[in-house]
């Protein structure tokens, strides 16, 4: 059944408090002054009061405008910016200054640029591992068209987890987004993996998925050897974007979870209000326990 998006109400488990606290404002001072961007705001995460007050954000480089427009996302679609060379320096100092031991990276796609941003990729990891010799790093990147080439300038710069979402289950992938398919993106997981560096995705429920789907995906993510995969709800970010179809329940996350773990991932992060990002810093001491 197809539901409008405001048809839809908002059930109990979404609802979020309206972030604040001093360590929300510390963190939203500095991004500021430091003319920084995070994905945590352009894509209007309703997880930020709580990262934020813990003193972790997700930085987004490369500009906040993307050159993709994939029907579910929040970040606008327009001609990019130039790139700005002294973002790696000032994320650096950010991170220094917030004292993180674990910081999280993403990017917008940058299909204007000839290496779809890969050598400025390198240069902020390097950049922020110079700073901040003890910080371990997940970068969230684009699938770069597949060239694994441009992949491996980020793999040389060797963060400690490197993440690609598949966002959805085969079936709708080319409905919702713009340019990377599904089995691209499972062959860029593919080659991280076996580069030895650890690879994550992430999926969104409630764009019209079955369960059978789902469990298919993370079985396809766990055969090209991803270890962690997070799980979450999808939020329209406005009429014109990707139709929610449903609120998946908390159970349901519940069962999902279970059946990732069985599949043999090293951590399986499921729920609600689950983004990629979203507890990232637990996912690489469990796999450093592990
Ligand atoms: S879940 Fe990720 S994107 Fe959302 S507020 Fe937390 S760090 Fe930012």
């Amino acid at each position: 059944m197809s539901l409008k998006n405001d048809t839809i109400r908002l059930p109990r488990w979404m609802k979020v408090p309206m972030p604040k606290g001093e360590n929300y404002s510390k963190v939203r001072n500095l991004i500021h002054d430091h003319q920084l961007n995070t994905i945590c705001t352009s894509g209007n995460c309703p997880n930020k009061g709580e990262c934020w007050n813990a003193g972790t954000a997700t930085f987004m480089i490369l500009g906040e405008k993307c050159t993709r427009n994939c029907r579910f996302c929040y970040v606008e679609a327009t001609k990019p910016d130039p790139i700005d060379w002294n973002e790696p320096e000032r994320l650096a100092q950010t991170i220094a200054t917030l004292k993180l031991k674990h910081a999280v990276i993403t990017s917008v796609a940058r299909d204007d640029l000839h290496d779809g941003g890969a050598r400025f990729w390198a240069i902020t990891i390097k950049s922020i591992k110079k700073v901040n010799p003890t910080v371990t790093m997940e970068v969230l990147i684009p699938d770069f068209d597949g060239k694994t080439e441009l992949l491996d300038y980020v793999i040389k710069a060797r963060p400690e987890v490197i993440s690609h979402n598949i966002e959805t289950v085969e079936r709708i992938s080319p409905k919702i987004r713009s340019k990377a398919t599904y089995q691209r993106s499972l062959q860029v997981l593919k080659h991280i993996a076996s580069q030895g560096i650890v690879a994550k995705s992430g999926i969104m429920l409630g764009v019209g998925e079955t369960r059978d789907e789902v469990l298919q995906a993370l079985h396809d993510l766990r055969s090209v050897g991803v270890s962690v995969v997070t799980i979450g709800q999808y939020l329209p970010p406005g009429e014109l974007h990707t139709r929610l179809m449903e609120y998946v329940k908390p159970e349901d996350f519940a069962f999902y979870k279970q059946a990732g773990l069985e599949m043999g991932f090293a951590y399986v992060e499921s729920g609600p209000l689950v983004r990629s990002s979203y507890h990232a810093e637990q996912h690489i001491h469990a796999l450093k326990r592990g």
